[in-house]
């Protein structure tokens, strides 16, 4: 049976890069994205290089269309074997804490956190054992050193998102389910401008070694550059 990879926001950034290495390693490639335009022309770019993909739209603000979503895979493929949680928001880039609105609370919590719970829950019944589930996370995310006050909206979601990361790893530990976290840097993206010192490739790189080749038992876990770092 052929290895399915789902991927939220893999339209662009890391997501297209980790879909575009999935699918060159032969595997199907769900592509998740929130618009049908900028879907669309990620996976024809992906088709030219011979990749097998489908787009499933996907907003992960909305639980009904996390719901469609899920039901549209369970209907064409009936298993999924990575679901990379790669889609995330940064509003608050240079937003003091005192200045977050409600909306930009909202969102990101909706977007960053309670899309990939509610996306991981839906697809339990889709993931077999041997399964991988792989949260895009950051080094924002991290709360055992120094606090830097970076966006901190955004790094309270990653924290957060770390922490659903170690819950669903322990729930389906037994279903030898792994769940875990990447940080991949500072990327340049969109979201990662174009300072960044990492190229795209770069920041795919773990992900792609945690879907792929990574040995199946690690779980529970927080990587950077394909070694373990502090939650
Ligand atoms: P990006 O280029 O901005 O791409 C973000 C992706 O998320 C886009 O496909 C975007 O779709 C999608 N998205 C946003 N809101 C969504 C929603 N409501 N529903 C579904 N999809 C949505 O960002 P990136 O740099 O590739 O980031 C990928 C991951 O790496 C994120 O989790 C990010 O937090 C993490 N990360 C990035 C860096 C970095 O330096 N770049 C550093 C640390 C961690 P649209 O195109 O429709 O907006």
């Amino acid at each position: 049976m052929e290895s399915v990879a789902f991927i939220t926001g893999a339209n662009k950034g890391i997501g297209y890069e980790v879909a575009r290495q999935l699918g060159k390693a032969g595997m199907k490639i769900l592509l998740g994205a929130r618009s049908r335009t900028r879907g669309s022309e990620a996976l024809e770019k992906l088709r030219a290089e011979d990749i097998q993909v489908e787009l499933i739209l996907l907003d992960l603000a909305d639980p009904k269309s996390i719901h469609r979503a899920v039901e549209d895979i369970s209907h064409g493929y009936h298993h999924v074997d990575i679901l990379v949680n790669n889609a995330a928001l940064l509003l608050d880039e240079g937003t003091a804490l005192m200045d977050v609105s409600n909306e930009m609370l909202v969102t990101t919590y909706l977007v960053n956190v309670l899309g990939p719970f509610r996306l991981i829950q839906a697809c339990i019944p889709l993931l077999a054992p041997g399964g991988r589930v792989i949260n895009v996370s950051s080094g924002a995310g991290v709360i055992c050193g120094e606090i830097e006050g970076y966006a901190p909206l955004y790094s309270m979601s990653k924290t957060a998102l770390n922490g659903l990361t170690r819950h669903w790893a322990y729930h389906l530990k037994n279903k030898k389910i792994s769940v875990n976290a990447v940080c991949p840097g500072w990327v340049r993206t969109d979201m990662g401008g174009s300072s960044a010192p990492r190229s795209v490739e770069k920041g795919a790189e773990t992900i792609v070694w945690l879907a792929k080749e990574a040995p199946a038992t690690l779980t529970d876990k927080f990587f950077r550059d394909k070694a373990e770092i502090s939650w």
